[in-house]
């Protein structure tokens, strides 16, 4: 088996200790592929190079519009080879074959939006009440550090990478250890687009010393961290160290909120999606459904009798709904999660066991009758379980769906128009869809309230995360 190397200043290169790690198929358990496990040293030396690529180098001093040319080819290339690109997604990334060419496709799109967008980046003229003009201008933030989570390998590192380099910055990435491969192939993509190999390393390596490593040094001048709410934390910690600028995507446990007026065929068959796409390892699954009483019992036997429906199985399967969890723990996880909402009180209507085969599969659970209290609605569970919550009045709909640590996505369902506004406005959370499922675009701001994070990716809000912006007077005298 080769070994996928590291990436240092867009080369491909062995760890510095020689180590390597086995990447594993979830549906199988085996190993896929080896990889390279960068340690310490090596994330010293990606942000060495990238330090003296953003104060040397001629990525930062390259016209914008040069820039976008480079993703735009990066776009191209990588359409070229998104078959490619897709079966390893899915196969070490636990999604269905269609639903992974779905995710090449935003990554492809991610690409050209910045490749479009680069040169439309600017700053201000700004009125002030001295004689002369003031301006502003949005210069690159520097080295950024960008870490990433294992559950859309892919397209969340392009949220990240594009922007950022679009910007005209340095990056150094640092994918998830469960699913590094998709990214260091990125790697190579944007440098045969013209990207200079020095603007650009990949590292992959344990979190808790390749990672903090990187968010450590004080040659990095931003974070930008996707990932669960308990590491997100430590990274602001130690960010603050060198006042690094952070960014942070974290953990969900948003409110599908359906009232009984709901368009209910469209409301069932998109709410099974919002909650179990992706096994429902998704920050935005919309795993509180709180559904009015009126339509409660028929509401519950719909959803659960097209949950069981969904085919669970091989990711590269043209069939398959469902992929594995991302590991054994995970899948325990879950199958702990579906026995506490059993002591609590809840009704187990349909899945939450294992079928019998290997890999790390798991019956997408529904769990009725949930107190939103309870810890099954409370925590973020990150795997197939879905808690059914009764509600009455809409003032105690919007009192529940606020009642939770996180603010990322969320859905609210009715066919009255005010009572969308008023819902949609009321709920603390970042995105909202109405009678929609949908909540993340490549050309709109996406994050959270609350602990779900700390600023905007996507559009042109993204340029925010990455940019510093510089005031310069002119004085007429
Ligand atoms: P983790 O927080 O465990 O890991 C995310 C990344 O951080 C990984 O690359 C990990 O490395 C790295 N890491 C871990 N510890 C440190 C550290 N001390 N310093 C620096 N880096 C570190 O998240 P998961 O990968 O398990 O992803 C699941 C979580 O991500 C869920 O909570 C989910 O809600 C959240 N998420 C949020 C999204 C959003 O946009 N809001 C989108 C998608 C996911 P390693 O892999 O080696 O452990």
């Amino acid at each position: 088996m080769t070994i996928e190397l590291l990436v240092l200043g867009g080369e491909r290169i062995a760890a510095a200790e020689g180590k390597t790690f086995e990447v594993i198929e979830p549906s199988t358990g085996a190993s896929m592929a080896e990889a390279a496990e960068g340690g310490v040293e090596d994330a010293r030396r990606a942000v060495g190079i990238a330090r003296e690529a953003f104060e040397e180098g001629p990525w930062p001093r390259t016209s914008a519009t040069e820039r976008g040319r480079v993703l735009t080819r990066a776009s191209i290339l990588f359409r070229e080879r998104l078959e490619e690109f897709a079966q390893v997604e899915a196969r070490n990334g636990v999604k269905p074959i269609n639903a992974a060419r779905g995710e090449m496709g935003i990554v492809a799109n991610v690409l050209e939006y910045w490749g479009g967008a680069a040169n439309k980046i600017f700053g201000e003229t700004i009125p002030i009440q001295q004689p002369g003009i003031d301006v502003t201008l949005r210069e690159p933030v520097g080295v950024c550090a960008l870490i990433t989570p294992w559950n859309f390998p892919l397209v969340i590192a392009t949220w990240k990478i594009a922007p950022s380099l679009a910007c005209g910055n340095t990056i150094v990435v640092k994918p998830a250890s469960y699913t590094p491969l998709t990214v260091l192939k990125l790697a190579d993509v944007l440098v045969e687009a013209g990207l200079p190999p020095e603007a650009i390393s990949v590292v992959p390596g344990p979190g808790s010393t390749t990672g903090n490593a990187l968010v450590s040094d004080p040659r990095v001048s931003k974070v930008g961290f996707t990932g669960s709410t308990s590491v997100g934390t430590q990274i602001m910690q130690l960010a603050a160290n060198n006042i690094t600028r952070v960014s942070l995507e974290l953990g969900g446990k948003s409110a599908n909120v359906v009232f009984a007026d709901a368009e209910l065929d469209v409301c069932v068959e998109r709410s099974v999606w919002s909650v179990f796409d992706n096994t429902g390892q998704d920050c935005c699954s919309r795993s509180r459904m709180l559904v009015q009483r009126p339509i409660y019992d028929e509401f519950v036997e719909r959803i659960a009798k097209r949950t069981a429906e969904l085919s669970v199985g091989e990711p590269l399967d043209e069939s398959t709904d469902l992929g594995p969890l991302i590991t054994e723990s995970q899948r325990q996880i879950s199958l702990d999660y579906v026995e506490i909402g059993l002591e609590a009180g809840a009704r187990l209507v349909t899945g939450g066991d294992k079928p019998d085969r290997p890999g790390f599969f798991l019956r997408p659970a529904i769990l009725a009758d949930v107190d939103n209290s309870w810890r099954v609605a409370q925590e973020e569970i990150f795997g197939p379980v879905a808690c059914m919550i009764p509600f009455d009045t809409e003032e105690e709909a919007i009192r529940l769906a606020n009642d939770s640590p996180y603010g990322l996505s969320g859905s609210v369902w009715t066919r009255d128009l005010g009572r969308a506004i008023r819902v949609a406005k009321a709920i603390r959370t970042g995105v909202i869809g109405v009678n929609s499922s949908s909540s993340v675009f490549t050309e709109a701001p996406f994050g959270g309230y609350k602990q779900s994070g700390i600023g905007r990716e996507m559009g042109m809000h993204a340029v925010n995360l990455y940019t510093e912006v510089k005031n310069i007077y002119f004085s007429e005298v």
